[in-house]
């Protein structure tokens, strides 16, 4: 950052009163401007024994399969702003959520928080971030074209709680393992 967005002047990096870390302050208007982890939101949408994919229509990882996600919005709830991305990426709809994993992403300042959801009647198309949507069986997952570590992570932890029938929330802190 190095202009202030309420009054356009420089910024510097100093520690404000009573706080203990580094923060962007106006020069001329001393607003503090602090910067927080973003949550990224997305559904894992399963339509029999099928999963929905979205081929990225968009950088990062242009081209590659991912799970319908983006960030949260002001305003809304993490379901809320789940349901809409699945819309938004895959005009899919979704019944049956619930709250399945959470990634704490901290060397990136980000969470993630997928909901394991029903697709309403197996309907869905690309929306305008996706080259393509489509249904996959387990054994037909492009494991070498998924574009992030969390999305194959949540996708292998979902075939294995399958097989068993539970689906334990789980959230980890730690870098994910990218699974071949
Ligand atoms: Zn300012």
């Amino acid at each position: 950052m190095k202009y202030c967005s309420e009054c356009g002047q420089a910024v510097s990096k100093k520690i404000p009163e009573g706080d203990d870390r580094l923060r962007y302050i106006c020069t001329s208007c001393d607003t503090i401007h602090y910067q927080n982890p973003r949550v990224i939101v997305g559904t894992l949408p399963v339509y029999g024994e099928q999963v929905l994919l979205c081929k990225r229509a968009i950088e990062p990882r242009k081209g590659f399969w991912t799970l319908p996600a983006g960030f949260m919005e002001n305003g809304e709830t993490t379901l809320e702003g789940a349901a809409r991305e699945s819309w938004e990426e895959a005009r899919a709809t979704l019944t049956h959520e619930n709250l399945y994993r959470l990634f704490d992403l901290p060397y990136i300042n980000q969470v993630y928080m997928f909901y394991l959801a029903d697709l309403v009647d197996g309907s869905f198309s690309a929306g305008p971030e996706s080259l393509d949507v489509k249904l996959y069986d387990e054994a037909d997952i492009p494991w070498d074209e998924i574009a992030f570590a969390v999305v194959a992570d949540t996708l292998r932890e979902y075939f294995e709680d399958r097989k068993k029938g539970v689906f334990p929330i789980r959230i980890s802190s730690t870098e994910p393992v990218r699974h071949k």
